[in-house]
C-alpha cells in the first residue's frame, strides 16, 4: 500500500479503548496500513496484550494507561504520545460503555458515567489533540457512535443520548476545524460481537435472534469489519469527507 491513497506510514494514531473490541479491530487496520498506534485504556494488562499483537503486525505500538473521563490523565496521555511517537495525526474516540436500564429507574450517577465515558471523553480528547494536529498541518478524528445515534430503545436512554450527541459533536468539530485541515467523522457500528454486546446478549432476552433476523447480512459484525472504515477515514482517501456519520452495520439500519 506504500504511497497509495490509504497509506498511513509515518502517521501516529491514538485509539481510545484500543485494547479490545471495536477499538482493537480499528487499531489492527491502522497498524496494517502503516500507522504507529497508542492504545489507551484503563486496563493496562489488556492494553499490553493488544500492543504486543499490533507490534507483531509490523507497526510501532505503545500502551498508555488513562481514564478518558479524566482531563488530567488525558493531558498526560497526550504528552506521552507526543514524547514517544513524535506527533499526532489520528484520534479514534472509541472508549465507551452502557448501563442497560429504563429511564425511570436509571440513577443520576449512572446517567453521568455513561455520558462522561461516551460523550464528554470525545470532547476532552479531541480538544486535547487539536493543537498537535493543527501544528502538524492537519489530522483525522473518528468518533464512534452507534445505530443508537439514530434509533431509540427502551433500555439504553443515556447511551442513546450520548451516541446521538456524538453525531452533533462530530458535525460541530468538522466545521470548526476544517480550516485547520482536520476531518472529523463518525462511524456508527451495528451489532458487533464484543464484550459489550456479549453482556447485552445475556441481559436482553431475544436480542440475538432479533439481530440475526433484522440484519440483511445475516450475521453479527466482527471487530475486523471496522478496520477498513478506520483506514479510509484516517487516510488521504477521505480528505474531502468530513462531518459524515457512516453506518457499518450489515444493513441493519436500512430495514423498514
Ligand atoms: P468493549 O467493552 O469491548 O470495549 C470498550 C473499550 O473502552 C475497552 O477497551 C475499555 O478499555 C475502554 N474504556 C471504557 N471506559 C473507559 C475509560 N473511562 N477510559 C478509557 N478507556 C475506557 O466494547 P466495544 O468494542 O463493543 O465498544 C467500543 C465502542 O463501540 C463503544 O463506544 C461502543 O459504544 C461502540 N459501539 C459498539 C457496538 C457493538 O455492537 N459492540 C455497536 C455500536 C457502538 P478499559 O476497560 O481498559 O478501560
Amino acid at each position: 500500500m506504500a504511497h497509495g491513497p490509504f497509506d498511513l506510514s509515518g502517521k501516529v494514531a491514538i485509539v481510545t479503548g484500543g485494547n479490545g473490541g471495536i477499538g482493537l479491530g480499528m487499531a489492527r487496520g491502522l497498524a496494517t496500513a502503516g500507522a504507529a498506534i497508542a492504545v489507551v485504556g484503563r486496563n493496562e494488562a489488556k492494553s499490553i496484550k493488544a500492543v504486543a499483537e499490533l507490534s507483531k503486525a509490523g507497526g510501532k505500538a505503545i500502551s498508555v494507561a488513562a481514564d478518558v473521563t479524566d482531563e488530567t490523565a488525558i493531558a498526560a496521555m497526550i504528552e506521552r504520545v507526543r514524547g514517544e511517537l513524535g506527533r499526532i495525526d489520528i484520534l479514534v474516540n472509541n472508549a465507551g460503555m452502557n448501563i442497560r436500564k429504563a429511564p425511570d429507574v436509571l440513577e443520576t450517577a449512572e446517567w453521568d458515567s455513561v455520558i462522561a465515558t461516551n460523550l464528554k471523553s470525545a470532547f476532552l480528547c479531541s480538544r486535547a489533540v487539536h493543537p498537535a494536529m493543527k501544528a502538524g498541518g492537519g489530522g483525522k478524528i473518528i468518533n464512534i457512535g452507534s445505530i443508537l445515534s439514530i434509533f431509540g430503545t427502551s433500555f439504553s436512554p443515556a447511551y442513546a443520548a450520548s451516541k446521538g450527541g456524538i453525531v452533533q459533536f462530530t458535525r460541530s468539530c468538522a466545521i470548526a476545524w476544517a480550516p485547520d485541515n482536520i476531518q472529523v467523522n463518525a462511524v456508527l457500528p451495528g451489532w458487533i460481537d464484543t464484550e459489550l454486546t456479549r453482556r447485552a446478549r445475556a441481559e436482553v432476552k431475544g436480542l440475538n435472534e432479533r439481530v440475526l433476523a433484522r440484519t440483511p447480512a445475516g450475521r453479527w459484525g466482527e471487530i475486523d469489519d471496522l478496520a477498513g472504515i478506520a483506514v479510509f477515514l484516517s487516510s488521504p482517501a477521505s480528505d474531502f469527507v468530513t462531518g459524515a456519520a457512516i453506518t457499518v452495520d450489515g444493513g441493519f439500519s436500512i430495514v423498514g
